[in-house]
């Protein structure tokens, strides 16, 4: 599943189609009525979190969730129906794959939160551990994945945050002393754009240090592997550098 640092990189390749206007809109989606988006322009192009939004007027947005198997393609087709195609002037075309699609009907600053978006200048850490404090006895693991609170942070950026500031996945919010967590939520940040950067150049997977690989960079010890929390989405870690609180 595209991580936030991910959904950047898509605006920024579809950022050439702001201001065009859209000549055709077809598709499998059963969510909205393409037709809609016809003769219409797409006035800017922005993300929270996971989400990608084509925007066309204050009250018209389109919202792209790429699931776990989303992609898209543009100036080309794949062998099977786009969820939603978008034709433009020129030849030109956006075809968006297996993604979630929903219309979003009211202004954007009332749908989101844009100080929960770890990739948004408006990001708030302050409001991001006042939040964590109401909810002290769930585990690390689940809340950086939760999309309220840290929209775009994904199961790699939650694997290597906790590495890289010594805390078990394992670990209840509410024990983790304030330094730490305080620490936890600014790494969120810094390094979503770290990964934004290195994805862009492709070498993501050379930096990550516990995300699917085998052994503690440090310790060279076999890692731990699990699938901890509510959400039971796949954790790496080293018990030697990471610490269970609680
Ligand atoms: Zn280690």
């Amino acid at each position: 599943m595209p991580e936030g640092p991910s959904l950047v990189i898509f605006k920024e390749e579809i950022m050439p189609f702001k201001g065009k206007k859209v000549l055709t809109a077809s598709g499998d989606v059963k969510t909205m009525d393409p037709g809609l988006l016809k003769g219409k322009k797409i006035k800017d192009i922005k993300t929270w979190g996971k989400h990608l939004l084509l925007i066309f007027s204050d009250d018209l947005t389109v919202r792209i969730h790429f699931l776990m198997f989303g992609s898209f393609t543009i100036d080309s087709k794949k062998d099977r129906p786009a969820r939603l195609h978008l034709g433009f002037a020129g030849k030109r075309e956006l075809n968006f794959y297996t993604c979630s699609i929903q219309l979003i009907e009211q202004p954007l600053d009332e749908a989101y939160d844009w100080t929960a978006d770890i990739m948004n200048p408006d990001w708030d850490t302050k409001a991001a551990l006042r939040k964590i404090k109401t909810i002290p006895e769930e585990l690390v693991c689940d809340v950086l994945l939760d999309q309220e609170l840290f929209a775009g942070v994904g199961n790699i950026i939650k694997n290597e945050i906790l590495y890289r500031t010594g805390i078990d996945p394992n670990s209840k919010t509410g024990k983790i002393p304030a330094a730490k967590l305080k620490a936890l939520v600014k790494d969120a940040v810094d390094f979503a754009f770290l990964f934004l950067k290195y994805r862009k150049v492709h070498m993501l997977t050379k930096h990550l240090q516990v995300h699917d690989k085998k052994v503690c960079p440090k310790h060279e010890t076999p890692l731990e592997k699990g699938h901890p929390g509510k959400k039971k989405r796949r954790s790496f870690w080293c018990k030697t550098c990471q610490k269970l609180y609680g």
